[in-house]
């Protein structure tokens, strides 16, 4: 094994961690933390630490660490078949059994499933699959895809260029010019504070009209967006949002991905968040909860109607031009499966609704009246608290104090793993669907010593 000091050197020499300050890593300034365990909610480090991951890695591991359920699945398929390809009609019955398994599951008009790798790559094959569905059609100039401030749809060229933060573009010439975007369905930060919930809405889907009127109808061939915000800062929605915005889309023909990487399979308490928000989706996008994240494994499911143009288009045009090696990779699909089978026996979408509507009561209880935290808010086991400089006039504090990052530093002190979202001062939660009371209880009162501490 080796030493640590020894680890240490390699990792700062060597690896290139995403998403991270890489000058700061390498000035040893960054602490790394080596991951070599978990279980349940809880997660073991090199060093002996073990944290709870209110996190769930990244949102992922839904149905908690340590399951051996899907390890032997991964191990069975390994030792039988580690891989073949899925081009031109092959298949496993791992990729076949989880074809169906999500079809089954999926709100009823959707029809076929193509899996992919990763929540990037599954919105890159949407992407494309909306722009042939449009050629099909016989209107090439229908290609811009709307997408909202705020959201997260990956970090390709595509997908960065969809992802509606900052942080994501800098540097990196994104977006590319197809992508438009359009208001956050974020009515804590509207600018009008006098706006109601129904205002607020009226005037989102004003703003996506007036967008679609400017560039014109017939150049927009879809919309998409994650049915509770995510990565930019963990929003549902207000009442009636997509009711409205769906009113629109029809209106102009336009498609509706609906990105469901972080909310499809329960994460709202409802298996899709389409179901939990009454929303009818032409494609939605899987990921993380379809493997628990267990092995890489993503999926676009699509509806009959466009299922039906891409036949045509194949009848016209010959095999469609779009696979990745490892589509359908059978160690993924078995991970799936038994990942699938798991949320069904132990009935862990349930749990992720009442044991979320307790979490973030005990949150509201340990923080709610704290004069800086502006917003206790969630949907299932997706919840947030964001802190303000005032609470009146919702003044973000100065981002030199990273208040988000202090609270939670302050937090992992106390052995629990929270997320400071990229944007603002938002601490985001989204435990394992295993989740206990006792474990929802120890993270919302830490969560109050954290706030008591830095703020
Ligand atoms: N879409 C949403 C809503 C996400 O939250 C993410 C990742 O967090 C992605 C897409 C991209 O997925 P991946 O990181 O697997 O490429």
């Amino acid at each position: 094994m080796l030493r640590n000091d020894q680890m240490d050197a390699w990792d700062r020499e060597n690896f290139f961690h995403p998403s991270t300050h890489l000058a700061e890593f390498a000035r040893g300034n960054l602490p790394n933390r080596v991951v070599t365990g978990g279980n349940g909610c809880h997660i073991e480090d090199r060093n002996g630490n073990r944290l709870l991951d209110a996190f769930s890695g990244l949102y992922c591991v839904n149905v908690g660490y340590g399951r051996q359920e899907i390890a032997e699945a991964i191990a069975d398929q390994a030792r039988e078949l580690a891989y073949y390809h899925a081009y031109v009609g092959h298949g496993t019955e791992a990729s076949i059994t989880l074809a169906k398994m999500v079809l089954d599951r999926a709100p009823d008009h959707m029809s076929k499933v193509y899996f992919g790798l990763s929540g990037s790559d599954a919105n890159e094959t949407n992407i494309k699959l909306v722009w042939y569905y449009n050629n099909i059609l016989g209107r090439p100039e229908k290609k811009k895809i709307i997408s909202r401030w705020r959201g997260y749809h990956g970090s390709g060229l595509m997908t960065g260029s969809l992802t509606g933060l900052d942080l994501f573009h800098r540097k990196f010439d994104l977006p590319l010019t197809q992508v438009i975007h359009t208001e956050a369905p974020y009515y804590y930060r509207r600018v009008n504070l006098d706006q109601s919930e129904e205002q607020f809405v009226a005037h989102c889907a004003a703003e996506l009209e007036a967008l679609i009127e400017r560039e014109g109808a017939d150049t927009i061939a879809a919309f998409i967006g994650e049915p509770a915000l995510g990565t930019g800062g963990l929003v549902p929605p207000p009442a009636g949002y997509w009711d409205a915005i769906q009113t629109v889309l029809n209106k102009h023909d336009i498609l509706l991905i609906a990105d469901e990487v972080v909310t499809g399979f329960g994460r709202l308490g409802s298996m899709f968040g389409s179901d939990h928000y009454g929303i009818k989706p032409d494609i939605i996008t899987i990921a993380k909860g379809l493997t628990s994240a267990y092995a890489p494994l993503s999926g676009s499911i699509l509806s009959d109607k466009v299922w039906k143009v891409l036949e045509r288009g194949t009848d016209e045009n010959g095999a469609i031009g779009h696979g990745w090696t490892y589509s359908a990779h059978p160690i993924g699909a078995a991970a799936g499966v038994a990942n699938l089978k798991l949320l069904d026996d132990l009935r862990l979408v349930d749990n992720a609704r009442d044991m979320g509507a307790h979490f973030k009561q005990a949150l509201i209880d340990a923080v709610g009246d704290h004069p800086h935290v502006g917003e206790v808010r969630g949907e299932g086991l997706l919840c947030a608290v964001e802190f303000v400089e005032d609470r009146d006039s919702r003044t973000y504090f100065d981002p030199s104090r990273t208040v988000g990052a202090k609270v939670n530093a302050a937090l992992l002190d106390r052995g629990i793993i929270s997320r400071a979202m990229p944007q603002g001062d938002t601490l985001g939660f989204a435990p394992p669907f295993c989740l206990t009371r006792a474990e929802a209880e120890e993270i919302a009162a830490k969560l109050g010593d954290a706030v008591k501490e830095i703020l």
